[in-house]
């Protein structure tokens, strides 16, 4: 079945990306969140880089406008109804995508794809509290979803071939790369890049290294092109926290523990970037280190 409709759940820093890639692949987009506001910020981060491709002659100007016409935003998930695909980039919080397939099922056509876009939630189980658990797949794009090549296709247990190759052709579309990762907690990016962040917190947390050392060092020893807790604030703390969490709750192995430092951070509300502040201070002119 050709997928032409893409319904999208959660507008915020992943949800925005996917939007601006499937409507500059030609897909008419449904962009839902719950609040209004985070609407209206998508869309004026989706125009943003989309002029920022057409000054780097990356997109046409008539290019732009067209992906820009193909978006519709919406707080009703009724609204998705006519979709083919459906890809949940909400909260990181099993509960609160659990409610949104819950709600969204009885709107939907039978044949219509469910994705979601964890970082690290079982499959698998959002997808057995669905009524099409062969239709379900882990669709997990990396930030920020126009720049970034690789996109995850996580099959549950009782995902079908059928499913696996729609998305594995959507992706193409999409002029991305598709990498297999089987469905245990963080899957493959993160089963690696999250303990990395999570032992530079604990380095700084035992005060072998400050913000500026651990990432300076990180980047020229290691040539990683941002510093460990530089990425933490741009993927947001919260849901580095929360992944670390599925992790060691998963796998029951100590490794995994979550650093209390990024509790505390997380707890204090310091999100990273998406909030102004975490292990660095986003408020003024040059980010500025927080320890
Ligand atoms: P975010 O905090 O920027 O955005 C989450 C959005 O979901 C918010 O706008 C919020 O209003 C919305 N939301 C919450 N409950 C909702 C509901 N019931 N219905 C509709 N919308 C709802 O988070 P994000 O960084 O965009 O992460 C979203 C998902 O993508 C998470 O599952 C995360 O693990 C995953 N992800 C994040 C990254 C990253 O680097 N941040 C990378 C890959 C995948």
């Amino acid at each position: 079945m050709a997928i032409e409709k893409v319904g999208i759940v959660g507008a915020g820093q992943m949800g925005n990306g996917i939007a601006h890639v499937f409507a500059l692949a030609g897909y008419d987009v449904l962009l839902n969140d719950i609040s209004e506001d985070a609407l209206t910020k998508a869309l004026t981060t989706v125009t943003k880089n989309l002029d920022r491709q057409v000054s780097r002659g990356k997109i046409s100007e008539d290019e732009k406008n067209t992906a820009l016409k193909k978006i519709t935003t919406t707080t009703k998930l009724s609204d998705l109804g006519p979709t083919d695909l459906v890809i949940e980039a909400a909260t990181e919080r099993e509960t609160v995508k659990q409610a949104i397939f819950e709600d969204l099922l009885p709107h939907l056509k039978p044949t219509t794809i469910l994705t979601s876009n964890t970082s690290s939630i079982s499959i698998t189980r959002l997808a057995s509290r669905t009524d099409r658990p062969e239709k379900f797949m882990g669709f997990h794009f990396m930030n920020p979803v126009p720049v970034m090549q690789l996109v995850e296709l996580i099959r549950g247990i009782a995902t079908d071939q059928e499913t696996y190759k729609a998305l594995h052709e959507v992706v193409e579309k999409l002029g991305k790369t598709a990498a297999s990762a089987e469905d245990f907690p963080a899957f493959i990016v993160n089963r690696i890049l999250m303990p990395m962040i999570n032992e530079a917190v604990y380095t700084l947390y035992e005060g072998v290294g400050n913000v500026r050392s651990i990432d300076e060092s990180m980047k020229l020893g290691a040539n990683h092109p941002m510093g460990p807790l530089e990425l933490a604030d741009f993927i947001g703390l919260d849901t580095c926290l929360a992944i670390m969490n599925v992790l060691h709750d998963g796998l029951a192995d100590t490794k995994y523990r979550p650093c209390p430092l990024l509790t505390k951070y997380v707890e204090a509300g310091w999100l990273g970037r998406k909030t102004g502040r975490g292990f660095y201070d986003y408020r003024g002119e040059e980010p500025v280190p927080t320890r």
